[in-house]
C-alpha cells in the first residue's frame, strides 16, 4: 500500500520505517527541513536501536522516502497518519495546534474524487477524531475522507521490536471502509487487531499510559512504606507480582516515572476528565506521588551528605530510560537541575542523552559532561545512579571506589546489590531496600 506519515520524530519516523520493512511504500513528511536533509542523507536524528539499519535497508529498497511537503505526501497515499507532537500547555490540557495546523494542512492538499484515509496516531483527548473530521470538512467541502484514531504503544528505546510485534493494535473507525484499509495497512504484522469506535480507541491511549503510571506510583508509594518498616520493595513487588492478575511489569521503584509520554499524558487525562465533568482525583495522586518520590531521594541524599551545596557529584543517566537518547521530561534531568540549585558541582555520563541535553538547554553549562562513566567519577564524594543503562553494570566496581573521593552511591534505581555494596565498603543507599545486613 501508498502511505504517509506526517511528522517523522520519535513516533513517525520509526513507525514509517517498520510500514516500509513490511512491504508498504512510505512518504514520511516533517516540516523541519533540517531533519528531512539529514534522513535524506542517511542520518537518524534520533537513537533507537536497530532503526538505523532498517532506515537504511528500505530506503535502498526505495519503499522509504522523506519530504517537507504535505502535498506529495497526500498526493499518492491511501492512508494517511499523523504523529505530530501534542504537547502540554502551562494548565495540562493539550496543545492542539499541531493536530489542527496539519488538519488544516491534509484539507489543503486533497483532492476531490481521492477518497483518503486520515488516521490519527498521536496521543489525543477524546474527540479528537471529531474535531479533525469537522476540520477537513470546513477547509474542503469536496474531499471524501475518513477519520480514523490508532493510538501508539511503541515504547521508546524498543520501538522496532514493539511495532513489528506489537501485543495488539488498536484502531477506531466509524466506515467499514476506512476499517478495511485500515485491516490492510497492518495485516503483514499478523498481531491481534482491536478495532472500536473512534472515542474509544482514543480513551484506550490515555487509559493505558494512565494505568502504568498508576503502577508506577503505587511501587513508589509501597517503597517508602518498605523503608519505614524495613520491609524490602522488591521482595514485595516479586511476592504481588507472581499472582497473573497484578503481574510483575511496572512494578520497580525509582525516582519515579518521566519521559515524553508519561507525564504529559496522565495531566492530559486529568484535564480531560475535568472538561467532561467527571474530576480523576487517583490520577492527582498518582502525580502528586510521583513528584514526592524525587523529593524523598533528594531528602535521602542530604541526610546522606550533610549539605549538598559544593559538592562533587557525579551523575549516571541523563536519558529518561535505558536505550533511548530522550531526554524530555527525564527525572535524572529534573534531579541535576535540584542538585545543581542546591550549590553541588555535577559531571555526568549518559551513553546516549548526553547532545541532546546540551543541545536543548535542559541542564545548567556548569554540568560538566563526561566521555565515560569512570571518567565522571574523578574526585566525586557521591554517585547517583539516574538512568538503569546495561553499560553501568560492566563497570569494574573497584575501579568505582578508587576513582571517589568517598564512597557514596545513591541509587535511584535499585540496580546494584545492597550486599556486594556494601562488601565493596561503599555507603549505599536505594529506594525501598533495607541497608545490606
Ligand atoms: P516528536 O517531537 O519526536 O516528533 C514529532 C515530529 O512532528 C517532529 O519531527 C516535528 O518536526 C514534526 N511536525 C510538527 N508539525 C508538523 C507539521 N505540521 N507537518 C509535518 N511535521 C510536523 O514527537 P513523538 O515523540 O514522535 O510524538 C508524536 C506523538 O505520538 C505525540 O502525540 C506523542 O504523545 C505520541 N506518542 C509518543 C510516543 C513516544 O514514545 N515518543 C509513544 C506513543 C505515542
Amino acid at each position: 500500500m501508498e502511505l504517509c506519515i506526517i511528522g517523522s520524530g520519535y513516533v513517525g519516523l520509526v513507525t514509517g520505517a517498520c510500514f516500509a520493512e513490511v512491504g508498504h511504500h512510505v512518504i514520511c513528511v516533517d516540516n523541519d527541513q533540517r531533519k528531512v536533509d539529514m534522513l535524506r542523507a542517511g542520518k537518524i536524528p534520533i537513537y533507537e536501536p536497530g532503526l538505523e539499519e532498517l532506515v537504511h535497508r528500505n530506503v535502498s529498497a526505495k519503499r522509504l522516502r522523506f519530504t517537507t511537503s504535505t502535498q506529495e505526501g497526500v498526493d499518492g497515499s491511501q492512508v494517511i497518519f499523523i504523529a505530530v507532537p501534542t504537547p502540554p500547555q502551562p494548565d495540562g490540557s493539550v496543545d492542539m495546534t499541531y493536530i489542527e495546523k496539519v488538519a488544516r494542512e491534509i484539507a489543503a492538499a486533497l483532492k476531490p474524487g481521492a477518497y483518503r484515509v486520515v488516521v490519527d496516531k498521536s496521543t489525543v483527548p477524546v474527540k479528537t477524531g471529531d474535531r479533525v473530521q469537522a476540520t477537513i470538512q470546513r477547509y474542503n467541502k469536496e474531499a471524501e475522507f475518513d477519520v480514523v484514531s490508532n493510538p501508539e504503544f511503541l515504547r521508546e528505546g524498543c520501538a522496532v521490536p514493539d511495532l513489528m510485534k506489537p501485543d495488539r493494535i488498536v484502531f477506531g473507525a466509524n466506515s467499514d471502509r476506512a476499517a478495511d484499509l485500515m485491516k490492510r495497512v497492518y495485516e503483514p504484522f499478523k498481531a491481534p487487531i482491536f478495532v472500536t469506535d473512534i472515542a474509544s480507541a482514543e480513551l484506550i491511549k490515555h487509559a493505558a499510559n494512565s494505568f502504568l503510571s498508576l503502577k508506577i506510583s503505587y511501587i513508589n508509594a509501597l517503597s517508602a512504606i518498605c523503608e519505614a518498616s524495613g520491609a524490602d520493595v522488591e521482595l514485595v513487588a516479586d511476592g504481588i507480582g507472581m499472582d497473573k492478575r497484578i503481574g510483575r511489569h511496572f512494578l520497580n521503584a525509582g525516582l519515579g516515572y518521566g519521559g515524553s509520554c508519561f507525564p504529559k499524558d496522565v495531566k492530559a487525562f486529568i484535564a480531560i476528565a475535568e472538561e467532561l465533568g467527571v474530576p480523576f482525583h487517583l490520577m492527582k495522586e498518582v502525580e502528586r506521588i510521583n513528584a514526592a518520590q524525587l523529593e524523598r531521594f533528594l531528602r535521602k541524599m542530604r541526610d546522606g551528605l550533610w549539605v549538598l551545596k559544593d559538592k562533587h557529584i557525579a551523575v549516571w543517566g541523563l536519558a529518561f530510560k535505558p536505550d533511548t537518547d530522550d531526554v524530555r521530561n527525564s527525572v535524572a534531568i529534573e534531579l541535576i537541575n535540584q542538585l545543581v540549585k542546591e550549590g553541588a558541582h555535577v559531571t555526568a555520563y549518559d551513553p546516549k542523552g548526553m547532545e541532546k541535553a546540551r543541545e536543548w538547554k535542559l541542564i545548567p553549562d556548569s554540568v560538566k559532561l563526561a566521555d565515560s562513566p569512570l571518567e565522571a567519577l574523578n574526585g566525586a564524594e557521591a554517585l547517583v545512579l539516574a538512568t538503569e543503562w546495561k553499560e553501568f553494570a560492566n563497570v569494574d566496581l573497584d575501579e568505582v571506589k578508587k576513582k571517589m573521593h568517598t564512597a557514596l552511591v545513591f541509587d535511584g534505581r535499585n540496580f546494584f546489590n545492597p550486599k556486594t555494596m556494601k562488601e565493596l565498603g561503599f555507603i549505599y543507599y536505594s529506594v525501598g531496600r533495607p541497608p545490606a545486613r
